[in-house]
C-alpha cells in the first residue's frame, strides 16, 4: 500500500536530540561502551520528597481525570512560585499545565498562530522550536546572532527581522544550546520592541534555576503590565527537579490566551497525569535544597568542560552562564577528513564520533549553526573526564 502522509508531517524532522539518545541507548544495549554528551537531562534522581508525594497521591486515589487546565492545587503552587522567585503576580486562571514544556510551547503556538504568521527565532535555537512552529502553520524566521554577543539577539537585529506577518518573538534564557543568559538591559530591549510592535514574547525559562556565577535570571514579564500581557512564560519540572520522564510543563499568560490553550489541550491529551500533577505541586511547595546541590555539581562540571574544550586543538566554546551545555565551535575541522571521511557538516562529525568514536554529541546543524556541536554536561564527572579523553584522542588519531 502507498502511504500518503500529510504535507505537514513530511516537512517535520525527528528531534535530533532524542534520535541521538535512542542510538546511544541501542549501542549500550548491544554492550558497546559509549560516552553520552547528547541529550540534555539531569543525571540525578528525582528528589525523594517528590517521589514520596507521588506515592501518597496514588494511595489517596488521585487516579481520575483532573480539569484540562490542571488541578487548582498545582496552579496555585505555580502562582506562589512565580511570586516568590520571579516577583510575578498571576492568578490560577492565567496558568495552564501541560505534558512537558514542549507541550506548553505546542499549545502556545496552536493558540496564537494563523497560517503564514512569523515567529522570530534567534539562532542558534533549541531543536524543537522550528518544528513546533511549523506544525502549527507558522513560519520560523531565523535570525543569526553573533558569537561576540554571546549568541544573544540585539535590538537592531530584532527590529530588522520584523515584518507585517510577525506574530511573536521567541526568547530562551538561559539558552539551550549556548548557555547564554540575557541581562536585564538586553531583555528590556526585547520588551520595548515587543510592546512597540504589539508582538507576543514566548519566553522559555525552563533553565532559569540552573545558572552560575553572578548571573541572574530575570523574567521579561516582570517589566510592567504591557509586556506581561504579551508574554507567554514557559517553564516546567524537567530540569530544575530532575523530572524529565514525568512530563510536566506550564505556561503563564493572558487569561484569554490561556483559556484558548486549555480548550486545545482538552481535545488533545485532556491534561497531564494526575499523579505527576500532585507530585509537581509538592515539588514546588517543598524544600529546594536538592536543586542547590544539583547546580553546585553542574558548576564543577561546567568549569572542567569549558577549560578542557578550550585547551583542545582547533576547538573553542563560550563559557556557559546557565543551563548544562557547551556549544563547541568545530568549524576548523569541517572540510577535513575524520577516519578517512570528509567532514561536510556537523552531522558528519557527530555521526562518526558516535559510530566510530563511541562519544555522543549533538550536531550544531540541529540548532541552526552547522560549524558547532553541543555537549551536555548533565552527566557524571567520571563520564565527562573519560569521555573527553576519548573525544580528544579520537580526533587526534583520526583527523587528517
Ligand atoms: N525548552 C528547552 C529550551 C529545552 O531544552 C527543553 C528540553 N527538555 C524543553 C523546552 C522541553 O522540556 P520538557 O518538555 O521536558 O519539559
Ligand atoms: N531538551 C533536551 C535537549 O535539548 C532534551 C531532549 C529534547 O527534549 O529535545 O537535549
Amino acid at each position: 500500500m502507498k502511504i500518503k502522509l500529510s504535507e505537514k508531517a513530511s516537512k517535520i524532522a525527528t528531534s535530533m536530540t532524542l534520535a541521538i539518545d535512542s542510538k546511544l541507548k541501542q549501542m549500550i544495549a548491544e554492550g558497546v561502551k559509549v560516552y553520552g554528551f547528547g541529550v540534555g537531562e539531569p543525571d540525578f534522581d528525582t528528589p525523594e520528597y517528590i517521589r514520596n508525594a507521588a506515592i501518597v497521591g496514588l494511595n489517596k486515589g488521585l487516579t481520575r481525570y483532573t480539569p484540562a487546565q490542571g488541578t487548582i492545587e498545582l496552579r496555585k503552587a505555580i502562582c506562589a512560585k512565580l511570586k516568590r522567585e520571579n516577583s510575578l503576580d498571576y492568578e490560577p486562571n492565567q496558568i495552564i499545565v501541560s505534558s512537558g514544556a514542549k507541550h506548553s510551547l505546542s499549545n502556545t503556538f496552536a493558540a496564537i498562530l494563523n497560517p503564514g504568521d512569523e515567529v522570530i527565532v534567534p539562532v542558534p535555537y533549541w531543536v524543537s522550536y522550528t518544528e513546533i512552529i511549523k506544525l502549527n502553520d507558522g513560519i520560523p524566521v531565523l535570525v543569526p546572532t553573533k558569537k561576540e554577543n554571546n549568541f544573544k539577539i540585539t535590538k537592531e537585529e530584532l527590529k530588522n527581522a520584523i515584518t507585517s506577518r510577525t506574530k511573536a518573538i521567541l526568547i530562551n534564557s538561559p539558552s539551550n544550546p549556548t548557555g547564554a543568559v540575557y541581562t536585564e538591559r538586553e531583555l528590556r530591549d526585547v520588551a520595548e520592541v515587543a510592546v512597540e510592535n504589539n508582538l507576543f514574547v514566548v519566553s522559555d525559562e525552563i533553565y532559569e534555576r540552573i545558572i552560575y556565577d553572578d548571573n541572574k535570571h530575570i523574567s521579561i514579564a516582570s517589566f510592567g503590565s504591557e509586556i506581561k500581557d504579551l508574554t507567554i512564560l514557559i517553564n516546567g519540572m524537567s530540569k530544575s527537579y530532575a523530572m524529565t520522564g514525568w512530563r510536566l510543563g506550564y505556561a503563564a499568560g493572558n487569561e484569554k490566551l490561556v483559556k484558548a490553550m486549555s480548550s486545545i489541550q482538552s481535545h488533545a491529551v485532556s491534561h497531564p497525569s494526575s499523579i505527576t500533577q500532585y507530585a509537581s505541586a509538592a515539588a514546588l511547595n517543598g524544600p529546594q535544597d536538592d536543586l542547590r546541590k544539583m547546580v553546585q555539581e553542574f558548576n564543577k562540571r561546567r568549569n572542567y568542560m569549558y577549560e578542557r574544550i578550550n585547551f583542545m586543538e582547533g576547538l573553542s566554546c563560550i563559557k556557559p552562564e546557565g543551563a548544562f551545555y557547551v556549544y563547541v565551535d568545530i568549524s576548523a575541522y569541517l572540510g577535513r577528513n575524520l577516519c578517512g571521511i570528509k567532514l561536510g557538516s556537523s552531522l558528519d562529525f557527530a555521526q562518526i564520533m558516535l559510530e566510530k568514536g563511541c562519544v555522543a554529541v549533538v550536531p550544531g546543524g540541529a540548532f541552526g549553526t552547522d560549524g558547532f556541536i553541543r555537549l551536555s554536561y548533565a552527566t557524571s564527572m567520571e563520564t565527562i573526564k573519560n569521555g573527553l579523553d576519548k573525544f580528544e584522542s579520537f580526533i587526534k588519531e583520526n583527523i587528517e
